[in-house]
């Protein structure tokens, strides 16, 4: 799958200050004097490129503050020209979109409740289509690239070039520390599928609290992220909607001076000489591992014959239940997290789960036949 994203890359954009490419302002939009008073003061930060403000606002319940609608784009309008900074606003619909650029707004993002509907993200670039404007895509509240880059690719194809992405987090039913499950593993995906894409971090709706929003954003620069969106308000505690991660935007100033920025391209041949042979160690280890899973997954197919001639069942949860504890247990003393463990051997086990499935169900006769 190829996705176009035009020429355009993140420092040619207009307002980029610089990595990382920053973004901030309010949740929501709520009052002019909130609006501007927050602009001002965010406008003293020379790192920030864009001032962001909900205007239309999709909550979760009825009957919350459900954003100021048009009016507040009269706020963000006064916001640049007072101001500079480029402004930014969530658009969830064409009219938005309409509204939006009628305005002047210079960057628009789509919603994690929006990215998620092919419908209405296909309305959204029909209406873009011909106009230069900045459009970011946060990832779908559901852990899906498909849908993410899916969302990307129907942006793209409107002929935006100055596009990227958001990683927000995801939704999951369980209550964990964070109020979105970060899921790296997801935006490192979408760098090696569309390696010029630029991807933003959104650290206040992935931590849900301010205590998290510095390491989170330091993560995120550390995995090479382009940029940050981090909500901020003059007065947070009464915010009108997340009020428990917004900053004030001296709490923001405070923030980025202690972010380290580390080098994603060392040139020094000496450094890249000691990375070279400590990935070479790395490589070697990796061709290890894939020997000794096809190894397993050997054992597992002759398993499998054997369960087939005497007609025992494949999964032996007693059996499972051993290898896992045990597995975790020898893990721990060996300094792996109970995490990794769990995943690499439930992944180990389905996949030879298949193996036995694949020998039980195709009347496989010998070794020689199996790949
Ligand atoms: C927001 O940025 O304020 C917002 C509503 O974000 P999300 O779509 O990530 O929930
Ligand atoms: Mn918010």
């Amino acid at each position: 799958m190829e996705v176009k994203i035009g020429n355009s890359q993140i420092n040619d954009w207009r307002g980029y200050k610089g990595r990382p490419f920053l973004i901030s302002g309010p949740c929501s939009a709520e009052t002019e004097e909130q609006v501007m008073e927050t602009a001002r003061q965010i406008a003293l930060i020379k790192e920030v490129s864009v001032f962001r403000a909900g205007i239309w606002k999709p909550r979760t319940r009825p009957n919350s503050f459900e954003g100021v609608g048009s009016e507040g784009l009269k706020w963000l309008r006064r916001v640049k020209e007072e101001t500079g900074l480029l402004v930014g606003t969530e658009v969830a619909n064409e009219k938005h979109v309409y509204e939006a650029l009628k305005y002047g707004i210079d960057m628009l993002w789509i919603g994690a409740r929006t990215s998620v509907n092919p419908f209405t993200v296909q309305e959204i670039s029909d209406a873009l289509h011909g106009v230069d404007v900045m459009v970011l895509v946060k990832n779908p509240i559901n852990p899906d690239i498909e849908l993410w880059v899916g969302a990307i690719e129907r942006i793209a194809r409107a002929g935006i070039t100055r596009i990227g992405a958001i990683h927000r987090g995801f939704s999951s039913y369980e209550k964990t520390l964070y109020r979105n499950q970060p899921n790296w593993q997801l935006p490192i995906e979408l760098r090696r599928r569309i390696p010029d894409l630029p991807i933003i971090c959104d650290p206040s709706h992935i931590g849900g609290a301010r205590q998290f929003l510095y390491e989170i954003s330091q993560k995120a620069m550390d995995l090479n992220f382009d940029g940050l969106m981090i909500e901020s308000h003059i007065d947070p505690a009464n915010a009108l909607s997340d009020a428990a991660q917004q900053l004030t935007p001296n709490d923001l100033k405070e923030l980025l001076s202690r972010i380290i920025m580390r080098n994603p391209n060392p040139s020094d041949p000496k450094l890249l000489d000691v990375l070279g042979e400590l990935r070479q160690q790395i490589d070697v280890y990796d061709e290890h591992l894939l020997d000794l899973m096809e190894k397993r997954m050997k054992v597992a197919e002759t398993i499998g014959r054997y369960k087939k001639e005497n007609n025992i069942t494949i999964l032996q949860s007693v059996r499972w239940d051993e290898i896992i504890k045990k597995a975790i247990a020898k893990g721990k003393a060996k300094g792996l997290s109970a995490e990794l463990i769990d995943t690499m051997f439930k992944a180990i086990h389905q996949e030879s789960i298949n193996h036995q499935m694949k020998v039980m169900n195709n009347g496989v006769k010998n070794q020689d036949n199996d790949n």
